[in-house]
């Protein structure tokens, strides 16, 4: 059963309260880490170079967010579960495009056809292909959706002793890690693409805008002209299942941040993931690391 968070009127939406809670590499970490079987705190410390107080407070934030429950350790619950989704985009995006990891990235093989594979992402209802540029998809902000309160709140929690990135998802972390940096890329996707507008939407000082656009052409996501270059609309699935994963979950009282509708089959639009090489839609269990 689908257990919905009600966030209270004029809010954080579900979009800010997600990236607050998995745009933090730690965090994504630790989920990573408790799909593939880890429920003990020493699990993750042997896992990961992660520290005790780390460790320590995103599991009571991710406890408290509904997204384990504690018992004889850390379970995932049905939530907590649904990440996998937004790991796997995760996951091919930097295999693909990002060169430097600390670890290699193992192969992703999908159980029912033996095959290596990309995620492909795809509309739920009629399983048509949906590309960042294809602009099948029609919508945008919903009741509670503005830019506003798409962004996290401020947070305070790079405190000493909280080591910086850990270099597992070093871009990822750099698109959806920082407020203005997961405003700024969600700007680009509605087809921002000049310095003023990108700061009218983000209502940030400018040498903060400029400081992020700088960051994500230094990445290589933005072009010269500010555009989403191929790498950056590639991170179009990761943005799409981090939406779906958010307004699952939760739900402010005005109704959805964002609403799609996919207009060749005309439905609302939620999204999927198949199988590259055998077409067929992609589940949690089907989904295997080899190395
Ligand atoms: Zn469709
Ligand atoms: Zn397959």
């Amino acid at each position: 059963m689908l257990e919905v968070t009600e966030l209270p009127a004029g809010q954080r939406n579900a979009i800010g309260v997600t990236l607050g809670l998995l745009g933090d590499e730690w965090a994504l970490l630790i989920l990573r880490e408790a799909l593939l079987g880890a429920s003990r705190f020493v699990d993750w410390r042997s896992r990961l170079p992660i520290s005790n107080a780390v460790l320590t407070a995103r599991l009571a934030r991710l406890t408290e967010s509904g997204l384990f429950v504690r018992g004889n350790g850390y379970r995932l619950t049905e939530r907590g579960a649904d990440v996998w989704s937004i790991l796997l985009s995760i996951w091919a995006w930097e295999d693909r495009w990002v060169a430097a990891h600390v670890e290699r990235l193992p192969v992703r093989v999908h159980r029912l056809c033996g095959k290596p594979f990309d995620p492909v992402l795809v509309c739920s209802a009629c399983d048509g292909t949906v590309l960042a540029i294809d602009h099948t998809l029609a919508g945008g902000f919903g009741p509670s959706g503005s830019w506003e309160r798409s962004v996290p709140a401020a947070t305070t929690r790079r405190r000493s002793g909280d080591s910086a990135d850990a270099g597992f998802f070093p871009e990822t972390a750099a698109l959806i890690g920082n407020r203005w940096s997961a405003a700024l890329v969600g700007a680009a996707f509605q087809g921002v693409h000049r310095f003023s507008d990108f700061q009218r939407c983000l209502n940030a000082p400018p040498t903060m805008v400029a400081d992020r656009i700088r960051t994500l052409c230094s990445l290589g996501v933005l072009g010269d002209d500010y555009r989403l270059t191929a790498k950056g609309l590639a991170f179009f699935p990761v943005v799409m299942c981090l939406v779906g994963w958010a307004q699952r979950w939760f739900r402010a009282a005005e109704g959805p941040a964002l609403v799609h509708r996919h207009l060749p089959c005309d439905s609302a639009f939620v999204a999927a993931l198949d199988c590259s090489s055998c077409g067929d839609r992609l589940a949690r269990k089907d989904v295997v690391p080899t190395s």
